[in-house]
């Protein structure tokens, strides 16, 4: 006989027929056509788990070199994805936090163990056995996906679908950037790379009330740029005309961090945003003397995404966008590698 807990669980669970989903069987070039759209059953969530209708995914470079093969795929086949907005739909057993019909976010960060050194310290970014959505668990660019009820981010309502979902790692991951090169309000600040990210926080960066440099190639990011207050806008290998107290590196390419360390004063600090980066030159200690700080960023936590979305809201972060049908995910990501996507490019799914 049912408890009536479980009976009740079962009314929530809706069920839906055949969910469209693109997915990668082996990595390839972007030129290829990575992606293939397959129609498949829908993902049951497990316990603890719930399911979303997914409603908008935007798309993430990190989602580019996961396709390509830059990063190892751990499991194969694989959705991409981790910028999810959607709709709970269906509810795992023993799931507390969210109902059917909540809207909520979900980040690159999948799941974590609360357990081991890293997450009993607060960073849970690191943690040994941590899943990351779109990479080792199947992640958005289909009309559903699973995630641990503990790991969805509540969106306020200020916030559409398409407002938000940038937010969800561009947004998230830059601002730990920015936290992690310890930008204090009013700072002069450079930002190497213009895409997805840095359009974000830099909007943030303003709202502190700091003087932001920017160095890009690509004149629309360049435009961008100027259009978000940038106090200077450069060539990718230029130096700012001032000094600057802090640098952050977007764009995915060792050899701008020589670039960086040069910018900025003694004292001062590099934080590199991007999971993946082409191999770093061999460079003089000189950049690095008198106490300049070299930083990497791994990962977000939750409260990287729940304070961004915040602070998005406070200080009005617009993101730009560009939105794609679901069915169209190989030509947003060739966009992304061609660098030709002003702010973000956003799957339009349900
Ligand atoms: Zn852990
Ligand atoms: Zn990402």
């Amino acid at each position: 006989m049912r408890s009536s807990a479980s009976h009740s669980e079962a009314e929530e669970r809706i069920t839906i027929g055949a969910v469209k989903a693109q997915v990668l069987e082996r990595a390839a070039p972007v030129g290829d056509r990575p992606l293939r759209l397959v129609e498949r059953e829908p993902p049951e969530p497990a316990r603890e788990e719930v399911r979303l209708r997914v409603h908008v995914c935007a798309c993430c470079r990190t989602d580019l070199h996961i396709v390509t093969g830059e990063l190892d795929l751990p499991k194969l086949p694989v959705v991409p994805g981790h910028q999810v907005v959607g709709t709970v739909d269906a509810l795992g057993e023993g799931c507390t936090r969210l109902r059917a019909g909540e809207r909520v976010g979900v980040c690159w960060l999948h799941w974590a163990d609360g357990t081991c050194q890293y997450c009993r310290r607060g960073q849970e970014n690191l943690c040994e056995h941590g899943t990351f959505t779109g990479w080792t668990a199947d992640g958005g660019y289909a009309e559903a996906i699973t995630v641990p009820e503990d790991f969805a981010i509540h969106l306020p309502e200020e916030l559409d679908d398409l407002a938000a979902s940038p937010l969800l790692c561009a947004g998230a991951v830059g601002y730990r950037a920015l936290r992690r090169a310890e930008i204090e309000p009013g700072e002069r600040v450079a930002l190497m790379g213009f895409g997805s990210s840095a359009h974000l926080v830099m909007q943030l960066l303003r709202y502190w009330g700091c003087e932001v440099y920017v160095l890009t190639r690509g004149e629309g990011h360049r435009a961008l740029a100027r259009e978000l207050g940038a106090a200077w806008v450069g060539a990718a290998d230029e130096l700012p005309p001032e000094t600057c107290d802090r640098a952050v590196v977007f764009a995915p390419v060792g050899e701008l961090v020589p670039v960086a360390l040069r910018a900025i004063r003694p004292g001062g600090t590099v934080s590199l945003a991007g999971i993946h980066m082409s191999p770093l030159p061999v460079m003089d200690y000189g950049l690095l003397w008198r106490e300049r700080s070299l930083r990497s960023v791994a990962n977000v936590t939750r409260r990287d995404a729940e304070e961004f979305v915040a602070l998005a809201v406070e200080a009005n972060v617009r993101a730009e966008y560009e939105m794609y049908p679901l069915d169209a995910a190989n030509d947003a990501l060739a966009a992304i590698a061609g660098d030709s996507v002003q702010g973000t490019a956003i799957l339009q799914i349900s």
